[in-house]
């Protein structure tokens, strides 16, 4: 059937849903709800948690009054009782609904309970008198476009599914399904639009992800066997590394020099390297990083270091540039805001190959960039580079080796699922000396005290960042944004000090400028978003506050944690919130009690996995439709127990493999053109 065949879908609404990226019925089926409504159950006023979205049973006890409160905006409300509590029930703007309200009369009313003290209040909830059609069920929300409405998207599906069912086909094979006990896939489609409780749905969404992982892991293997087959480097077997490491002002840890071995086998080897270093923030990545580079160029090759953020690649081009002096090695910055003859001459020293090392952010990666012996590709914090990033670079030389750096570190199967089948160094330990990093979790009010402490610290020769989370003004959001945050801290507390502001919407020059007042310390407090969370060093610094903390997740609160705490000077982060969910708590309290890296992605699985589900949103990652690879842990290591399986027999060359194989083809060709910048 065609998408036009649809009952309802015109040539508006058509038009419409192409820009949302469905063309076809079979598009429309695996356009899956974001999130969901749980409007399944009736609960009692009193047993409502404050802002839980539920269902109430109520009569009404009072007349609905109507107050004009100013032009353009009236509330309607009224009293409603369900033999355990009263709840104050108001509609802004929809005055008609008074004639809808009768007296000794049943309702079913769905919306956000507010909750203070005993005093219950719902805000413009869903009035019915029936439990069913909106209500009564568990109510799917799609992600749209202007011109189509949810409404459209439900009526739409359920369309699709009655007429269409027939021509899903189950793509992992009948066997497989039988064997892990996997829902077949027409149940999981029609079931994640319409599901009936929370085991259906889970059922549903597990089936859809196994699919969806174990069609990304094939697929990767599939490009790593490709890529394995071609051309290697051998790099030369020389002292460089050790003379390097010992123009050091500084031991090496056990973590790194360990990783420095890998990255040094590796690179001699006939193997190509392919290798994730994964070491907590402040771990000293970077230093193992040069060392590859002068492996590198001590065997004639030019080498590419990628970092995603300007700031970041700026502060890498310069530590390196000054490590590297004595040994002779020539570093440039490659940013996408040069001026045309600065590009020019900075392109035509990479191809002549007078530069040794290339840094810059995924600018080197645009196609014009022609480098002369591209030996290495060394790609910093890389859960911002996608696969096909990685592979775009790799074909710039003889295929280089890879090294891959990141900060984040996940358990191997998570490993797998993000860069294929990448070998994998650890760092688990920190330079000596330092101390972890006290922190806090604190309320609004303690701003004052907070600033003095700053100061404090300013006078003994430190220096303090301030994050906050917003840019602009939000009306709707009771949020801290950067501009006046930075205005009325400069103006209440800082007037005599200088302060700098960072974010994202400033240009590359003038950020490099704050940036690098702040760096030479000629700013002693930087307020900023969080822009400078991967990377930025600045020994400095030993104070981060951060405002809003309940808006970030645990592993970005932890970034941004490890701008402080460089140096073996005591470092502080003060959290400042406005924490009120459990789920939010725990997190302040988390941070408060864990300074690891390992060990607080491990708690940060644990609580997402054990989270509810319905209502979280998908990956960012534009490649996968369903699957979360940050929080699907479990289905992920199951998917690979199954993909394993699948290879070690060699199932998909059997006949009951073809649907797989075809989207196995189709996700590489996704792979290779994906690319994922935030
Ligand atoms: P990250 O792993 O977060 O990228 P960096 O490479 O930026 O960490 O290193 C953090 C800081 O620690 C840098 O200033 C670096 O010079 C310093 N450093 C790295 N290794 C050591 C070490 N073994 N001993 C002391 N300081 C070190
Ligand atoms: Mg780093």
């Amino acid at each position: 059937m065609e998408l036009s065949e649809v009952k309802g879908i015109g040539k508006k609404k058509l038009e419409v849903l192409n820009s949302m990226g469905i063309f076809s019925v079979d598009d429309l089926l695996n356009y899956f709800p974001y999130r969901y409504e749980n409007r399944s159950i009736i609960k009692n006023i009193t047993d409502t948690r404050d802002e839980e979205n539920c269902v109430i049973k109520v009569k009404f006890i009072s007349k609905p009054i109507t107050k004009y409160l100013r032009k353009n905006l009236n509330l309607t409300s009224a009293i409603a009782f369900d033999n355990t509590s009263k709840i104050n029930v108001s509609w802004f703007n929809q005055p008609f609904i008074r004639n809808q309200i009768l007296p000794n009369t049943t309702y079913y009313l769905y919306g956000k309970i507010q909750r203070v003290q005993n005093q219950f209040k719902i805000s413009s909830p869903i009035l019915s008198k029936t439990f069913e059609g909106k209500l009564g069920i568990i109510y799917p929300i799609y992600k749209v476009k202007k011109g189509i409405t949810n409404n459209d998207m439900i009526k739409f599906i359920d369309f699709a599914l009655k007429h269409c069912i027939d021509e899903i086909k189950n793509v992992i094979p009948y066997s497989m399904i039988k064997n892990y006990d996997i829902e077949n896939k027409r149940n999981a489609i029609k079931n994640i639009h319409k599901p009936v409780d929370y085991a259906q749905f889970k059922r549903a969404r597990t089936a859809l992800v196994l699919e969806e992982v174990i069609i990304m892991q094939l697929a990767m293997k599939s490009m790593k066997t490709s890529l394995n087959n071609e051309n290697y480097i051998q790099f030369d077997e020389d002292k460089s590394i050790d003379y390097f490491i010992k123009s050091l002002k500084f031991e090496l840890t056990k973590g790194q020099i360990d990783a420095v071995r890998d990255i040094e086998k590796d690179m001699i080897s006939k193997k190509r390297m392919n290798r994730l270093v994964q070491g907590d923030v402040g771990s000293g990545k970077t230093i193992v990083a040069e060392a590859a580079i002068i492996k590198s160029f001590s065997s004639g090759y030019q080498s590419a270091f990628m970092a995603p953020t300007d700031i970041l690649a700026t502060q890498h081009y310069e530590s390196l540039s000054e490590d590297f002096s004595k040994f002779g090695l020539k570093v440039c910055l490659l940013k996408s805001d040069l001026s045309k003859s600065e590009k020019n001459s900075v392109l035509e020293g990479i191809q002549s190959g007078y530069f040794d090392v290339i840094v810059g952010t995924h600018a080197i990666i645009q196609d014009f960039v022609e480098f002369k012996n591209l030996g290495l590709v060394i790609t910093d914090e890389q859960h911002r580079f996608g696969v096909g990033q990685r592979k775009k670079i790799s074909d710039k030389g003889k295929n280089p080796d890879v090294l891959v750096m990141t900060a984040t570190p996940i358990p191997r199967t998570l490993a797998l699922s993000y860069y294929g089948d990448l070998d994998i160094s650890t760092i688990n330990e920190m330079p000596k000396g330092r101390k972890i990093i006290e922190t806090y979790s604190v309320g609004f009010s303690y701003e004052k005290r907070i600033a003095t402490f700053i100061r404090k610290q300013i006078e003994s020769g430190f220096q303090a960042y301030i994050v906050c989370p917003l840019i602009e003004e939000s009306e709707t959001l009771d949020l801290e944004n950067v501009t006046e945050l930075y205005n009325r801290l400069n103006n209440e507390y800082f007037s005599d000090l200088s302060v700098g502001m960072l974010h994202g919407k400033m240009k590359s020059p003038e950020k490099e400028e704050v940036m690098k007042d702040f760096v030479e310390g000629k700013t002693k407090i930087l307020v900023s978003t969080t822009v400078i969370e991967v990377g930025v060093n600045v020994k400095k610094a030993n104070v981060i506050v951060i405002y809003n903390a309940e808006r970030f997740g645990l592993s970005q609160l932890h970034q941004l944690r490890g701008r402080v705490g460089r140096s073996s000077n005591q470092s502080y982060c003060i959290l400042i919130s406005n924490a009120h969910s459990d789920e939010q708590i725990e997190r302040m309290n988390i941070m408060v009690k864990t300074n690891s890296g390992f060990e607080l992605s491990q708690k940060d699985l644990m609580m997402r996995g054990s989270g509810d589900l319905l209502g979280t949103r998908q990956s960012g990652i534009p490649l996968l439709n369903i699957a979360d690879l940050e929080k699907d842990y479990d289905l992920i290591e199951k998917a690979a127990l199954i993909t394993e399986y699948i290879e070690k027999n060699e199932l998909c060359k059997t006949k009951e493999y073809v649907y797989l194989n075809e989207e196995i083809n189709k996700f590489r060709e996704k792979l290779l053109e994906n690319v994922i910048f935030n």
